[in-house]
């Protein structure tokens, strides 16, 4: 997809706060979220701009949207299909959908929001029935999510890992070839800003015998996630593997490492990651990201090259995102103090080894059902500097190079009230940046 109207760094929105050099809600993002007024009243979908949310049920129940409609055909779909999806209490319809009619509505939402356009300056003058403040909502869960994958796509993550695990044969011999992942638990991922409790499990220390308690090596995971959407018949050729996904979000794969270190082989984690998974209430659309890209991994000389299967010259030359993310961490007592959090990591998106359309086709190409609303995570999100690790147990070497924080407590894994806090913001040169807004969550002792 070409670049268009509503990437236009000149835009202007009359929403002023969108117009912040530091917002992640500028007029070109127009990110989906699903939100509950804090005074009261019912679910509905939002789109953020600035610091506000706009109430996409009440732009539609307005005529506002449908007379935002750039063409015919989103003006019949914005009366009929797309309308009844901007009404419901979630993205599900908007997600099964499908990205033909998301971009519709991306083009009719930038209108609605331009400054110079005459339904603009009529929803301007209706703010007050389409716009809540941040402040005053609770965003929930985006989507129902049926399924949640997660892949292993950061060839540094992998390497780092498995030279803590296995010295002299960091890298599996499968790695190279296949996108390597495992099936998440999609029951307990849980939307920004909800406490995760610290899980309980079965350990073992050395040749001492195992032991059932508290986990002590808790970990986040920095990673992206993409949600799925559309009528999908699997196969999925890669070719058209992006037209199932609808954006991407924030997710932290929270991981007990001392219980997924004894019970992971043979056949990967269990119950040391499906206590929790934290995802932000933003999916940031991959038409919004549209600026953001650029080439896949570049893979060093002697790797294989992909599978047919997982080859097209289109996605080796586009299918990466400039997404610079953060792991940002604050201790109970630093927060008691009044410090800010201190940021403990910075990635960089397109450093992943297999992009998302390749995770996407893979996973399709046994025939495996993927439904509107599924959850594919990247993994850990690390690069070569040590800086820009994603997870605690590479970030302190499994423990042995512990972490100062700003205080001067150190970290060699989270502890009792300890928040993390994941950012990412995407880049490049011309573009107006787009943000992913936060995925938080504070964690709780065991019960
Ligand atoms: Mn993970």
């Amino acid at each position: 997809m070409p670049l268009d109207l509503t990437h236009d760094p000149d835009l202007r929105c009359w929403v002023e706060s969108a117009g912040h050099e530091e917002t992640d809600f500028p007029i070109q993002n127009l990110p989906f979220a699903v939100f509950t007024p804090a005074a009261g009243g019912d679910p509905r979908v939002g789109i953020g701009i600035g610091s506000e949310v706009l109430d996409l049920r009440a732009a539609s129940a307005t005529g506002l949207l449908e007379r935002a409609a750039t063409d015919d055909i989103t003006r019949r779909h914005l009366a009929d299909t797309l309308a009844d999806a901007c009404r419901s209490p979630s993205l599900d319809a908007l997600l099964a959908l499908g990205r033909v009619p998301a971009r519709m509505l991306r083009h009719a939402l930038s209108s609605l929001l331009r400054a110079d356009t005459t339904v603009g300056r009529d929803a301007a003058a209706m703010a007050d029935q389409l716009l809540f403040s941040l402040d005053g909502v609770h965003l929930g869960l985006p989507a129902h999510i049926g399924d949640y994958t997660d892949f292993y796509a950061s060839v540094h993550h992998a390497t780092n890992v498995g030279s803590m695990f296995r010295p002299d044969n960091p890298l599996l011999p499968n790695y190279k070839w296949v996108p390597i992942g495992y099936h998440g638990r999609a029951s307990t991922i849980v939307p920004s800003g909800t406490p995760v409790r610290r899980p309980r499990g079965q350990t073992r220390d050395g040749d001492a015998p195992p032991e059932f308690g508290p986990s002590r090596r808790l970990d986040y995971e920095l990673e992206v996630g993409a949600v799925v959407c559309g009528g999908i018949d699997a196969p999925i050729e890669l070719p058209r593997a992006e037209e199932h996904l609808y954006g991407l979000c924030l997710v932290n794969d929270w991981s007990a490492r001392d219980i997924q270190a004894w019970e992971y082989q043979p056949l990967g984690p269990f119950l040391a990651k499906s206590f929790a998974t934290s995802v932000s209430p933003w999916i940031v659309t991959l038409d919004a990201l549209e600026p953001f890209r650029t080439a896949a991994y570049t893979r060093p000389e002697g790797d294989p090259a992909p599978l047919p299967y997982l080859s097209d010259p289109d996605d080796a030359q586009r299918g990466g995102f400039r997404i610079t993310l953060e792991v940002w961490l604050a201790s109970a007592r630093m927060r008691e103090r009044g410090e800010a959090p201190m940021r403990v990591s910075e990635g960089a998106f397109e450093g992943m080894y297999w992009t998302l359309g390749q995770m996407l086709t893979h996973h399709a190409s046994n025939g495996c059902v993927l439904r509107p609303g599924d959850l594919i995570a990247s993994g850990t999100v690390s690069g070569v500097a040590k800086e820009s690790r994603g997870c605690l147990l590479e970030r302190t070497w499994k423990g042995t190079e512990p972490l100062t924080l700003s205080g001067g407590e150190t970290r060699r894994f989270l502890e009792d009230g300890d928040e993390v806090i994941l950012r990412g913001r995407a880049r490049a040169p011309g573009a107006t940046p787009i943000g992913f807004g936060e995925c938080r969550g504070i964690v709780l002792p065991a019960s």
